[in-house]
């Protein structure tokens, strides 16, 4: 996808863009292609699928929520996916970028200070920054991990009345699969949209889950707890 490509395909997402944000998509493209030349960051090559696979999946996140100014947690960010995309569209946000990942949070503070852009870089694994006690309106990941996992990453930042928005392939079954540790954490799935890329760059589902009440105390758990025992009908959770 082209930029004047992408810069169409906004139209059918329903938003308008700024030359000013045009140039801010340009230079981050350029930095994230030249940075990744000498560290990796991304197996995205080439400026076409930057603007599809990047730019443009960041943004189909708007056909289930409508940002204005929240708080919202990206967790999971690696080059800042979605998050700065989100930030230079909707710059009324207050952004959190997360990552365990030392080498991607140092480029995503040089990325920021390019684009003149705030937002807070914390270099830390989700489950242990969850204990600082930061929580958001809107908590996004793409591409983390398993839904019953990235569930418990995911719920307990949330607050109640907020929303989890999960970034998935197609993936029905992963979905259904999760939906008791979804309930179990406080949320409740009220919207799952299924959509193709353009140009046949894929399938997507986004899932919308609203937090509807707290999460157990206890939440997340070790990472190794997460992973080895996922929170089931079936499996002892503890
Ligand atoms: N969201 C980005 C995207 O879609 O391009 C990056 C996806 S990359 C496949 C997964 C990222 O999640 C990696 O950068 C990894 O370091 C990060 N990650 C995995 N588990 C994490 C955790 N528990 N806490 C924080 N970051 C995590």
């Amino acid at each position: 996808m082209s930029e004047s490509e992408f810069i169409s395909s906004l139209k059918e997402l329903g938003l308008g863009i700024t030359e000013e944000q045009i140039n801010k998509f340009r230079v981050y493209a350029s930095d994230l292609l030249s940075y990744n030349e000498h560290t990796n960051l991304t197996a995205i090559r080439n400026l076409d699928e930057v603007y599809l696979k990047h730019f443009y999946d960041s943004l189909t996140v708007y056909n289930v929520y409508k940002f204005t100014n929240e708080s919202v947690l990206d967790i999971g960010t690696g080059a800042g996916f979605p998050g700065i995309v989100l930030k230079i569209m909707f710059p009324d946000i207050k952004l959190t970028l997360l990552d365990s990942n030392n080498k991607k949070t140092t480029f995503l503070k040089y990325v920021l200070g390019k684009l003149g852009i705030e937002a807070n870089v914390i270099n830390d694994r989700a489950e242990k920054y969850y204990l600082f006690g930061e929580r958001y309106d809107v908590v996004v990941s793409r591409a983390v991990a398993d839904m019953s996992i990235l569930s418990e990453l995911a719920i307990p930042f949330c607050k109640v009345g907020g929303a989890f928005i999960a970034m998935k392939g197609k993936s029905s079954e992963e979905i259904d699969n999760a939906n008791y540790a979804i309930e179990f954490l406080g949320g409740k799935i009220s919207e799952a949209e299924e959509f193709s890329l353009p140009k046949d760059a894929g399938e997507r589902t986004l899932v919308k889950v609203e937090k509807v009440s707290d999460t157990p105390n206890g939440y997340p758990r070790v990472y190794d707890k997460i992973r080895k025992s996922p929170i089931a009908k079936t499996r002892k959770i503890k």
